[in-house]
């Protein structure tokens, strides 16, 4: 039997106001354990939240990017659950009037649905004994730094058919939360979650068949690991007969392999009831119309413009358009005067730097947009040659920016360099002096007497190697032109 696999995605994106979502704790991440906490979000008795504007504008916000419709209406309600990590003993959450819902995100010529994106408050963190080394391993610490920090759980619709489509979808998601500057996105620091919901059905049958949810993957590559050892899973289990359990499963990085945690609780579980401490909201139209006004330029819009403008390859588009502060980049070039064309040869010198260097950022390095330029501009008017360019390029993209002041050794520079100045100063100049070319190109057919012979009896092949030598003798200078139109003339005499 042929089945096909059926994945809903939950993201928990983590908002990046400035204080907690119903009280004014900072909501930043790193502080030291229960320092950024206070009476409401330890869930003290008799305290009142106050809900963040911010946190609600935000969620519109990543609403308008999705597609989704703003509800005009929309309240918290209360989500009871027992966790050491949930000191209120119910999280704040949205059940039935979630701030968006149905909307769409399409990858890669594929739609998903939006299901809803609701507000909630992030529970803390629990910190498992043993893990820091000194403690004994019969009890666990809490840190309360990330309660009540504002997440935004944005829910598919169980479209997505591979685990490679729900790469794609994650990306793309992340890349939008990131442009629209509201989630940092970073797996790691667990400021963008994902639990994907997996379940299989024979091909051509349209029930759905028994999900289990998979949580734990702290990376995207773990979540297309994680979501095919999933399909596996259950496509033994059913081709034996056997059947899936609803349940939550954890993804073990180490084994590559799912296990059960818990039977997933029915909703009715929770006793989701309205938040009686907070009123529900009217969310004013004018408002939302003044935050679509204010949406930057999205992803997929970006994309379109980077391929019309400057001829980018679609692939490359996606991966130049995921990191922003690159796209940034060659915007700014392109906004100092570059022709779009020529700057997109440089693309393919950042994108071989970015793979050698993991996390390294072209904003790391000294390079800048007028550097670019500046390079463009002196290739376009025959001063420098384009390998000198690309070398040139190169070299600044590899020098750090030097992020301390402090007199010690690191490598790199403050100072903006200046391109031509450069190219001065180290002679970097074309040679298109037809004259000294020529000379040159004399010098070397002399040399090598063999060469020109073979040539001359009909050995064409051989011409590379002395166009590279006189390439060679002018360390890579010559302007390329002139160095072939000489060297015909030179080889046809006699
Ligand atoms: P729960 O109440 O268990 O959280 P929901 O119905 O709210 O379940 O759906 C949660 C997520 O699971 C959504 O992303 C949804 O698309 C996905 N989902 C629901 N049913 C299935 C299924 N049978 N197979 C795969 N994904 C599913
Ligand atoms: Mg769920
Ligand atoms: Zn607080």
């Amino acid at each position: 039997m042929q089945y096909e696999a059926v994945i809903g995605l939950e993201v928990h994106a983590q908002l990046k106001t400035r204080s907690k979502i119903f009280c004014g704790c900072p909501a930043a991440f790193g502080g030291e354990p229960n320092e950024q906490v206070c009476p409401v979000c330890l869930g003290m008795p008799g305290v009142l939240p106050v809900l963040n504007k911010r946190a609600v504008e935000y969620g519109i916000r990543c609403g308008i990017a999705l597609n989704c419709t703003i509800s005009e209406r929309t309240k918290f309600d209360r989500k009871n659950y027992f966790y050491p990590n949930l000191p209120k003993g119910y999280q704040i959450s949205q059940y039935d009037q979630p701030i968006c819902k149905e909307g769409h995100l399409t990858v890669d010529g594929q739609t998903v649905r939006i299901l809803r994106a609701h507000l909630e408050e992030d529970a803390g963190k629990l910190v498992h004994s043993g893990a820091d080394g000194l403690h004994g391993s019969d009890y666990s610490l809490v840190d309360f730094n990330r309660s009540g920090v504002p997440l935004l759980e944005i829910v598919s619709e169980p479209d997505i058919r591979t685990a490679e489509q729900a790469r794609k979808y994650l990306t793309e998601l992340r890349t939008i939360l990131r442009y629209l500057d509201v989630c940092d996105g970073d797996l790691e620091k667990g400021n963008f979650r994902c639990d994907a919901n997996v379940s299989i059905r024979p091909v051509g049958e349209e029930k759905l068949g028994t999900k289990a949810e998979i949580k734990n993957m702290n990376s995207f590559s773990a979540v297309e690991r994680a979501i095919k050892s999933e399909i596996e899973r259950q496509t033994k289990l059913l081709s034996k007969g056997e059947r899936v359990y609803q349940e939550s499963r954890l993804w073990d990085e180490n084994t590559g392999m799912t296990y059960p945690m818990r039977s997933k609780e029915e909703a009715h579980d929770y006793r989701y009831f309205p938040e009686p401490d907070l009123v529900p909201i009217t969310i004013d139209r004018a408002w939302v119309e003044e935050i679509a006004r204010t949406m930057p330029e999205l992803p997929a819009a970006r994309r379109t413009r980077l391929m019309e403008q400057a001829g980018i390859a679609p692939e490359i588009a996606v991966v130049v358009v995921e990191k922003e502060e690159l796209a940034n980049f060659f915007d700014e070039v392109m906004t100092l005067g570059a022709p779009a064309q020529a700057a997109k040869a440089f693309l393919e010198p950042v994108l071989a730097c970015y793979n050698k260097k993991a996390g390294y950022n072209i904003v790391d390095s000294v390079v800048t947009p007028q550097n670019l330029k500046d390079i463009i501009t002196s290739l376009e008017s025959g001063i420098i040659n384009a390998g000198t360019a690309k070398i040139l390029f190169t070299e600044l993209l590899d020098t750090p920016k030097m992020v301390s002041s402090g007199g010690d050794e690191s490598a790199g520079v403050t100072e903006p360099l200046d391109v031509l100045h450069l190219i001065n100063s180290r002679g970097l100049a074309q040679m298109s002096n037809e004259n000294e070319l020529r000379a040159l190109i004399i010098g070397v057919l002399n040399d090598n007497p063999k060469q020109v012979e073979d040539f001359r009896s009909g050995k064409t092949k051989v011409r590379e190697f002395l166009l590279g030598q006189v390439m060679k003798k002018t360390r890579g200078k010559a302007n390329p032109r002139i160095l072939n139109k000489v060297l015909d003339d030179e080889l046809s005499k006699n």
